[in-house]
């Protein structure tokens, strides 16, 4: 069988270099790219999103169009960030290994210029550099760009964001004029265009996925909170997704170190990256993210471009960025080479302006989600403890040894009381810690904003029916998983549904009056994980205006009350409310939040590497089923 890079023209000795990096099928965009590339005398503008592919798609065409008996810089690859530059040096440099006298030099600030001199002066075809450091070593004469027949400018959005406009300039007009220039952003603001209209010769342009539009695999939602109960909504949303890996974003430096510096000293593994630190902290930080050993990146917008780590769950948006073209850097951190990912908003709600110009930009809809209450974290995480311990690989050999005098331990405990010791030893932390749990959820539907999807409000809606299903985000639901399951199995669309409330174990949702009857009629023996799935009219249920939120106490309410459907009673019995009953208002704010139960940095991993990720499962490992 013919290797799919290789009918799109890419010799074999740069197609098996792709392969030993695991890719077996061309992206989108290197199916798109790489023939119109290849032909090598068209001036390109790519529109396309971070994690695409990006690098090969311009990479794998450089590699062929380049004369490397020749040891002249040929090709010049400009972008904005030194994280951007050493990632594509390395990803180019991977693609080239097997081509012999290949050489790839990485021209950046904030490291020692001698070195990168030398290189140069040693021979080089590719050069890919920043535009500050180009720009010095030009002006020292250092390089000969008079052969150079290819430009990249990559990110370009971004290099002009950053005001790298007119060194572009200076550096491009060093170039031949016959040269051809590849352009790669991930918006199209006029300033971008006019390069395009500047420096290019009818540009064959391609659009990979609709102009401005975010990835397709990243769900966007926003929670509204009090400003003074941001932190502590942050948390929330880590401890209800215990195998979190996430990039959050603030606006200052100054932010980005408070909130890591609270972070770090409530137990949670994280760290800051901003441009304050020096280049070897910069990398240091970097490389523990990389290698997982860090669980939350909190980073200004600079200082996280360019950043290429896969398998980020989710980019957190702990203050909304002042250019709200960033929202697209900033949310493709996730979602990258093919996985899913979530990007949140933690907003006020004289923010939700923001959002909504957000969403015409990126085009798609933001969800409007809930907080969860303590009693979904205790939830979750008391499951996400369970599921551990149930696939937690045993050392058979090594603890053979113990296992007499551990039953021995246990000989008075029935196989239930020892389980439910175990479960407990992690649930009662968290127990603890959230019994007094407020209500973070500050309310937009009281000033008339929109509600999640769409214009309906938090509250159950007119013409709408409340429904409660017994599936939850401990079965690794998203709400858009959760939308697909009830659309699928129910046969209705998605139009007729209404706010969705994930919770743990069970969720509800809105659907419309009418469809309320066929839905129950469809999900007639529907199962899910060997489980029947059943779905309940809430008591609230019916039609607008409600009983308000049942977020509120567990157990009380009748919730259970009416058209009840389905595989009959959960295991479990009935859900207890606790600390308080349930009661949620008001109360004491994010500041009466502490350490899980004074569990020490150490407990949870602290910063010791590892940190609370046991097994080091991600969010990639979430199963879909849209
Ligand atoms: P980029 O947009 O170039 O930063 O690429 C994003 C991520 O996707 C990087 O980790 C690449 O290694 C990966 N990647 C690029 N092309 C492919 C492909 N054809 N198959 C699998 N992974 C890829």
């Amino acid at each position: 069988m013919i290797n799919p890079f290789s009918k799109l023209g890419i010799s074999d000795d740069v197609v098996n270099a792709v392969k030993d990096l695991g890719f077996e099928n061309p992206t989108p965009i290197q199916e798109q790219s790489i023939p119109v590339l290849l032909e090598g005398n068209n001036d390109f503008v790519g529109l396309a999103q971070t994690g695409t592919g990006k690098t090969a798609a311009f990479g794998l065409p450089l590699l062929e169009l380049i004369d490397f008996k020749s040891n002249k810089p040929q090709a010049l690859i400009l972008c904005p960030t030194r994280e951007l530059c050493l990632q594509i040096t390395s990803d180019i440099k991977n693609f080239s290994k097997n081509i012999s006298g290949a050489n790839v030099v990485a021209v950046y600030g904030g490291a020692n210029i001698m070195q990168q001199l030398r290189e140069i002066r040693n021979g080089v075809q590719i050069v890919v550099a920043t535009p500050g450091r180009m720009l010095d070593i030009i002006g020292r004469k250092a390089i000969d760009f008079t052969n150079v027949k290819y430009v990249v400018l990559d990110e370009a959005d971004e290099m002009l964001n950053m005001g790298f406009q007119e060194d572009i300039n200076d550096i491009l007009s060093t170039t031949p004029d016959d040269k051809k220039t590849w352009l790669f952003s991930a918006t199209m603001p006029p300033e971008v265009r006019r390069i395009a209209k500047n420096y290019m010769d009818s540009p064959v342009e391609l659009t990979m996925g609709t102009k401005n539009t975010g990835n397709v695999n990243i769900e966007h939602e926003y929670y509204i909170v009090r400003a003074r109960d941001k932190y502590a909504a942050l948390k929330r949303i880590v401890d209800f997704n215990p195998e979190i890996f996430a990039v959050v974003f603030c606006k200052t430096k100054l932010d980005t170190q408070d909130v890591a510096e609270h972070l770090i000293k409530d137990g949670y593994n994280a760290d800051a990256l901003h441009g304050d630190l020096s280049q070897q902290q910069r990398d240091k930080v970097m490389q523990r993210f990389r290698e997982r050993n860090m669980q939350l990146l909190i980073a200004t917008d600079v200082a996280a471009r360019g950043i290429d780590v896969n398998n980020v769950t989710h980019v957190i948006n702990y203050s909304l960025p002042d250019e709200i073209e960033s929202y697209t850097h900033r949310s493709g951190r996730t979602g990258r080479a093919g996985k899913t990912g979530i990007s949140i908003c933690i907003v006020n709600s004289k923010e939700i302006g923001k959002i909504r110009q957000i969403e015409r930009i990126i085009g798609k809809q933001f969800t409007k989600a809930e907080l969860p209450t303590g009693f979904d974290v205790c939830e979750k995480q008391l499951f996400s403890l369970v599921h551990k311990v149930h696939n937690v690989e045993v050392n058979e050999s090594q603890i053979e040894q113990y296992m007499p005098r551990i039953m021995a331990e246990f000989e008075e405990l029935s196989k239930d009381e020892v389980i439910k010791r175990f479960a407990s030893l992690e649930f009662n932390r968290f127990l603890e810690y959230y019994k007094n749990a407020p209500d973070l959820n500050s309310s937009a539907d009281d000033r008339g904003e929109r509600g999640e999807r769409g214009e309906r409000g938090a509250r159950s809606s007119e013409g709408y029916t409340r429904l409660f299903i017994n599936v939850g985000s401990v079965d690794d639901f998203t709400r858009g998983d959760l939308l697909s399951f009830v659309c699928n199995n129910g046969k209705i669309s998605g139009k007729s549904i209404g706010k969705i409330d994930l919770k743990g174990v069970y969720s509800f949702f809105e659907v419309e009056n009418a469809t309320v009857e066929s839905l129950f009629n469809n999900f007639k023996g529907v199962e899910f994980n060997n489980r029947g799935v059943r779905i309940e009219k809430t008591a609230d249920g019916e039609g607008g205006g409600g009983a308000g939120r049942s977020r509120g106490g567990f157990g009380g309410g009748g919730r259970r009350e009416g058209g009840s459907y389905g595989g009959g009673r959960r295991e479990g019995g009935e859900r207890k409310s606790y600390g308080g009953g349930g009661k949620r208002e008001g109360g004491n704010s994010g500041g009466g939040f502490r350490d899980f139960s004074g569990r020490s940095r150490e407990d949870r991993g602290g910063n010791a590497g590892g940190g609370r990720r046991e097994g080091g499962s991600s969010g990639s490992d979430r199963r879909r089923r849209s």
